[in-house]
């Protein structure tokens, strides 16, 4: 095995890491020992000496992002397994890469052990997005690994970390193919309805890929009631909707891009119908002037907080926003809101809605507390991946 710098941890913080917690903050570091360069596997050990993990180096604040708690070489065989481990565990819940679904995340970076990646699978497409230095090094035997366990389903990768990596490492990275030669769109089956995915210059990977199953639960209620999709970005709560023979489907984008693509999209599934109108326009502007009366509204804005110093911000946005809403919703109708900030709990978002109805009057229920689906793991050492957070208020 090869020789690495080993760090150890000050009295006391070990304790996350023998949780299996999988971040090493720089505070929590007594000594380095040798000089290692962004992105290095390093050894990881308490105070005493005891071998605690091994993982990726960092300058920034979260120093280490351990990827194994065992000393393991790094080959073409490690990326293998764990890639494969994580494919069997999408196959296992139902995914393939035929049928009604052809897109799913296939790397959910914690969840899926693999601090710090992000793979999506795009109807024989697979798009990288490391969000470390460790992982974005990595990639070339990323692409082997993935090339192997995919076999001929796999006909294409695409790298998209230049946004997602630290600041002072962005330059090392240019977004293209890295296999295959996928055209410059494409398109995707989620639930039997298309989807035009733009991974080039679209958000985060190019789809939001951890909506489906709440999108579907949109269309199961949708019929001959008059809906909103407030931050539609491609439209997927949208085409759902419509799907499900709502009576009329608005969409909101402050994006001409998004709403160039919610159209798109519209169109490719329901040629012609004019039961959808889109808007590009600022979410709390539309929400001020809303004259419909809308049966059921869907907020599910980009992410107000990305990181615990803006967290007080976030959660007065939250609050805002759903204030806004609320005020102009009629007595009987659905709230589907959401928030996909990492630092906003469960518990916090609750509040900053609870607040909002408080604030205007209305008594709701709470029908569902929505999540992030199955190709999203939670990893349970590391409660922080579970983003995504929804509720489904019915307003009194
Ligand atoms: N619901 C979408 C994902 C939303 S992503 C889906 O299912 O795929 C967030 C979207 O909010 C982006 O498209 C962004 O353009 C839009 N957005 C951001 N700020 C906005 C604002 N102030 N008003 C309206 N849209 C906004």
């Amino acid at each position: 095995m090869e020789k690495r710098v080993k760090i150890v941890l000050k009295s006391g913080k070990d304790i996350s890491v023998r949780r299996l917690h999988p971040w090493i903050f720089s505070g929590a570091i007594k000594k380095v020992y040798g000089n290692p360069i962004e992105g290095e596997i390093v050894n990881v050990y308490d105070n005493k000496d005891e071998f605690l993990g091994q993982g990726h180096y960092n300058d920034g604040s979260i120093a280490i992002r351990l990827t194994d708690f065992e000393e393991v070489e790094i080959n073409a065989k490690y990326w293998e397994r764990k890639i494969e481990k994580a494919w069997n565990y999408r196959l296992k819940n139902g995914f393939s890469f035929e049928g009604e679904t052809n897109v799913f995340r296939l790397i959910h970076g914690e969840g899926d052990n693999l601090p710090g990646l992000i793979i999506d699978y795009y109807n024989g497409v697979a798009v990288i997005q490391a969000h470390s230095i460790g992982m974005f090094k990595a990639q070339n035997e990323i692409v082997e690994a993935l090339k192997k366990v995919l076999g001929s389903n796999l006909k294409s990768i695409y790298s998209k970390s230049k946004s997602t990596l630290p600041g002072n490492m962005q330059n090392i990275s240019e977004d293209g193919l890295l296999f295959g030669s996928a055209g410059k769109n494409h398109f995707v089956l989620e639930n039997g309805l298309k989807f035009f995915v733009d991974w080039e210059k679209g958000q985060k990977t190019g789809f939001f890929v951890d909506q489906r199953e709440n999108r579907k639960l949109v269309g199961e209620m949708s019929r001959n009631r008059k809906v909103l999709n407030v931050f539609g970005y491609t439209g997927g709560f949208s085409v759902y909707a419509i799907k499900g023979e709502a009576e009329l489907v608005h969409t909101v984008d402050s994006s001409a891009g998004a709403i160039e693509l919610t159209d798109k999209n519209v169109e490719m599934n329901f040629s012609g119908d004019s039961r959808h109108k889109s808007f590009c326009v600022d979410a709390f502007e539309f929400l001020e002037n809303m004259e419909e009366d809308y049966d059921i509204v869907i907020l599910d804005p980009p992410a107000f907080a990305k990181h615990q110093n803006v967290l007080h911000n976030a959660l007065q946005g939250y609050k805002r926003l759903n204030l806004k809403a609320l005020q102009k919703m009629k007595s009987g109708s659905f709230l589907f809101t959401f928030s996909c900030s990492q630092v906003v709990t469960k518990e916090n978002f609750r509040k900053s809605v609870f607040a909002a109805a408080t604030q205007c009057g209305k008594t709701v229920r709470i029908m569902y507390q929505l999540s992030q689906p199955i190709d999203h793991p939670v990893n349970i050492f590391h409660p922080e991946s579970e983003y995504l957070k929804g509720l489904v208020l019915y307003i009194e």
